[in-house]
């Protein structure tokens, strides 16, 4: 049997169900059907992240990051507001611990100033007083950063989507996609369809179901796990901002924070190392085939090469603790090896292209009738309502 809808969005992750929710928004009438291969929402990336909404101090202006994630922020605090999501806007200080990293704040002070964020630079009496327990020579302040739970805002939209009548297919994986001239063929494990337009939000599985639908997308996924340590033995008010170093400009990503969660407690992390398993949350997790495809791939050696000296530091912080720790010492001296208990780590959807550049905006492919989120790391989940938007205005463009 085929089944026939107006939009099919293949991805049960925060980007693909705020897209549906927004779709069906625009129109009560449209027929969308929502396709994920997990059985719930929010099972990977939207219910393994940081739980920040980031104010978007670090993207390159003009960027799509930079756009979607400044539109994001009080996007996603009404949505939490209307729905009764816990949301806190706790604030961050990036702290500037050498006089290098004091140059390199201010030069991400005048990025966040290019990007219209709010962002003050704090002096090291003036950290101090901010927070006491937290070590640096001088800081920046930004304080429109926030923490939230976006796996419940994930659900909250999936919810809000079923209960007007929208129809969400938990436990069918894609297959395969054809684009015929008058509709797109999907086959999946349990059916076939017939859409008027598709959507893929597949998340570590995006450039796979980009190619599912013939096209080459430009880009592979490198998947890197993030690895996080609950904190014990921390008094409730060890900090009351987000804590996060000066990045290092040969790491892509922005260092391990220390983190209040918004069910309570505090975190510290992510790293960034190679995972050998797309889903694979813990360190044994191993897929061949997941392995072959990165092993094999030009554009990761390259990537390699560009980032060796960070690739071997990442390494050695994952396999031992007490390096893991000198990062978090660097800002924060009081917390020791026996204070860092296990948490669930994240696996991040890199897209790294032949040359082995890290894409790092947001990146869609757009063909006659579907359109593909190729990119979307950090931050996705602040920036995603705005990104719903921009998808369902491309998607009133195409047919
Ligand atoms: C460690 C870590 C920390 C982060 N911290 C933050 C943060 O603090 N703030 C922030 O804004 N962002 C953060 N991010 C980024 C953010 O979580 C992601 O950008 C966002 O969740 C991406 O959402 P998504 O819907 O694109 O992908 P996902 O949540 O991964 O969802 C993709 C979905 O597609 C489904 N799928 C894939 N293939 C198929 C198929 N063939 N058929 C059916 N379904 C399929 C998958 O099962 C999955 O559910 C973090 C990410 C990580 C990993």
């Amino acid at each position: 049997m085929t089944n026939t809808c107006d939009i099919l969005i293949v991805g049960g992750g925060i980007i693909g169900v705020a897209t549906a929710f927004e779709l069906q928004s625009r129109d009560r009438n449209a027929d969308i059907v929502l396709l994920e291969k997990e059985p719930g929402p929010a099972r990977h990336q939207s219910g393994h992240n940081s739980g920040v909404i980031h104010a978007g101090v670090y993207y390159a202006p003009g960027s799509l990051k930079a756009r979607f994630c400044r539109q994001g922020v009080p996007a996603t605090e009404a949505f939490c507001e209307e729905h009764g999501i816990t949301h806190q806007r706790l604030g961050k200080l990036i702290v500037a611990t050498s006089e290098a990293e004091v140059q390199r704040m201010v030069t991400l002070g005048e990025r966040a100033r290019q990007n219209g964020i709010r962002i003050e630079e704090v002096d090291q009496a003036g950290l101090r007083k901010m927070e006491p327990h937290i070590n640096g020579l001088a800081a920046l302040y930004s304080p429109t950063t926030g923490i939230t739970d976006y796996k419940r805002m994930t659900e909250v939209m999936a919810e809000l989507f079923v209960a007007r009548g929208g129809n969400i297919r938990y436990g069918e994986r894609l297959l395969s996609g054809q684009e015929k001239p008058d509709h797109v063929s999907v086959t999946t494990d349990k059916t076939r369809y017939e859409a008027q337009r598709v959507v893929s939000c597949a998340g570590l599985h995006s450039d796979r179901v980009i190619r599912c639908f013939g096209q080459e997308p430009g880009y592979k996924v490198v998947p890197f796990r993030g690895e996080f340590f609950r904190l014990l033995n921390q008094p409730d008010d060890l900090v009351s901002h987000l804590i996060y170093p000066v990045p290092d400009p040969e790491r892509p990503f922005l260092g391990v924070h220390l983190t209040r969660k918004i069910a309570g407690g505090f975190t510290v992390g992510p790293n960034a190392v190679l995972a050998f398993k797309r889903e694979g949350y813990r360190l044994s997790a191993f897929s061949p085939a997941d392995l072959a495809e990165t092993l094999g791939y030009s554009g990761f050696w390259r990537m390699l090469a560009k980032n060796a000296r960070s690739a071997v530091s990442e390494l050695s912080a994952s396999a031992s603790k007490r390096l893991y720790l000198q990062r978090i010492h660097k800002y924060c001296s009081r917390i020791q090896l026996g204070d860092l208990a296990p948490y669930p780590a994240g696996v991040r959807a890199q897209a790294v292209s032949p040359d082995g550049r890290i894409i790092d905006d947001f990146l869609f492919v757009k063909t006659e009738r579907c359109l593909h989120v190729g990119n979307a790391p950090s931050p996705a989940a602040t920036s995603c309502l705005p990104i719903a938007q921009h998808i369902a205005d491309q998607l009133a463009s195409i047919a």
